[in-house]
């Protein structure tokens, strides 16, 4: 069945059209028949297609909303691309939601009530949220209501978080009346890595015990026991944990109010920094970028850009030391993301000084996978060094496949 798998931002789209079925499934035979991306809709966007395994094809068109977007994807992909006859080959829509909140652990065929229940999220997910239904809502008029769409949400893995993990110690009665606790997100791409990572070492899910670093645009890691997420660095909202493009991660909750007064900013504001000019940009003052920080470190060692590679390591360092601790240990690391599949050199910075706990780290393998799966540690480690490219939109076809069959999924 092909599947339009998309994900939706505020001012932007990204897409990929996959065949997949249950066979598939078992025999990785899923196939990527077209993938593409547009930005700045609003205005003049511009996007880059491409069908199959063919070169991209860029251009620009006005695309006022996503509708249009969406409108011209589906052009492009039964006309110019060629990647589809006719519209109707699209089985179904899967789409990326950012919030679930604590009412959606799995993903979900969407009708009038699932809307409602994201449309109650966009509190938690202001920035997120309102996006995501402008895709489901610009699909549903684009291609009619009896295409099946399906949301599979980035918070649902982290459904298994114990409560130790997932409750602040600020008073109970916050958590009761407005939900406050730590959702957790990249949950599409925990999952996948968690899932390869099974497959590639023929582990049971009963016998897993791995961290995982999705480490890109957004970082975030996790620790994962018996299959399930039992631990992640993001929070409330992606803000908390490691340090990130633009967002701080970690940072002490009384600096807010005490920054605010300093600069004569109000507390949205300083949550605006935090989120926007925080992080590998807000250290370095040059980049959010971490091939261009580590060409400046390289090339004019410039000595923000490596303090804030530093940074960056050290901060990814204490929570695999955290997420050791709060399992007993574990049987790997998997790196993924754009940083965590293609820097060799954050990756061994991560890990220098874990010897202690098995965790090391081949240079030679290390520099042999940049953008490709395999393992990068010694043999014999007691903790082994994995690169496992994220493939978040695989999974949405899958699911998206799963819940149009009335399949179940184990998350
Ligand atoms: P997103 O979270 O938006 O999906 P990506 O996963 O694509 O982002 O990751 C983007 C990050 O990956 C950027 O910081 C970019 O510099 C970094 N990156 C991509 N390729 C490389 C590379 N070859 N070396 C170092 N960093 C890289």
């Amino acid at each position: 069945m092909n599947i339009l798998v998309l994900n939706v931002g505020s001012s932007s789209l990204k897409w990929q059209v996959i065949d997949t079925d249950e066979q598939c499934f078992a025999s990785n035979t899923d196939r990527r028949l077209a993938r593409g991306q547009v930005e700045r809709i609003g205005g003049e966007a511009v996007w880059s297609f491409r069908a199959g395994d063919g070169a991209s094809v860029k251009g620009s068109a006005p695309l006022r909303d996503h509708r249009a977007a969406v409108e011209f994807l589906l052009q492009w992909l039964v006309a110019e691309g060629g990647a589809l006859g006719s519209l109707a080959e699209i089985g179904a829509v899967g789409h990326r939601v950012v919030h679930g909140g604590e009412r959606f652990v799995r993903s979900v065929g969407i009708d009038e009530q699932v809307l409602r229940g994201i449309e109650e999220t966009i509190e938690l997910a202001p920035l997120h949220n309102p996006a995501n239904l402008k895709g489901i809502h610009a699909v549903r008029a684009v291609l009619g209501a009896a295409v099946p769409q399906v949301a599979v949400f980035d918070t649902a893995f982290h459904h298994t978080l114990p409560e130790r993990a997932f409750l602040y110690a600020i008073p109970y009665s916050l958590y009761r009346r407005h939900r406050v606790r730590r959702y957790g997100f990249h949950g599409t791409s925990h999952r996948y890595v968690s899932y390869r990572w099974r497959q590639l070492t023929g582990t049971t899910r009963e016998a897993q015990r791995i961290i995982t670093l999705h480490l890109g645009n957004g970082c975030s890691a996790c620790a994962i026991s018996g299959g399930e997420s039992l631990d992640t660095s993001m929070g409330f909202t992606p803000l908390e944990g490691l340090v990130m493009g633009t967002r701080s991660g970690d940072v002490d909750p009384a600096v807010l109010d005490y920054i605010a007064q300093k600069e004569g900013l109000s507390l949205a504001e300083v949550e605006m920094l935090l989120n926007k000019q925080s992080g590998l940009l807000g250290i370095s003052g040059l980049t959010n970028d971490m091939r261009e920080l580590l060409a400046e470190a390289r090339e004019h060692d410039d000595r923000r850009a490596r303090l804030a590679i530093e940074i960056f390591c050290y901060r990814a360092r204490k929570y695999i030391g955290s997420y050791l601790a709060a399992m007993g240990g574990a049987d790997a690391v998997c790196f993924a993301g754009g940083i965590g599949e293609n820097a060799p050199a954050v990756r061994a910075m991560i890990c220098e000084g874990l010897e202690f706990a098995g965790i090391q780290v081949d240079a030679a393998a290390n520099e042999a996978h940049v953008g490709r799966e395999g393992r990068i540690s010694p043999e014999g480690a007691r903790t082994e060094v994995w690169v496992i490219p994220t493939d978040e939109e695989l999974l949405i076809a899958r699911d998206t496949f799963r819940v149009v069959h009335g399949i179940e999924a184990r998350y």
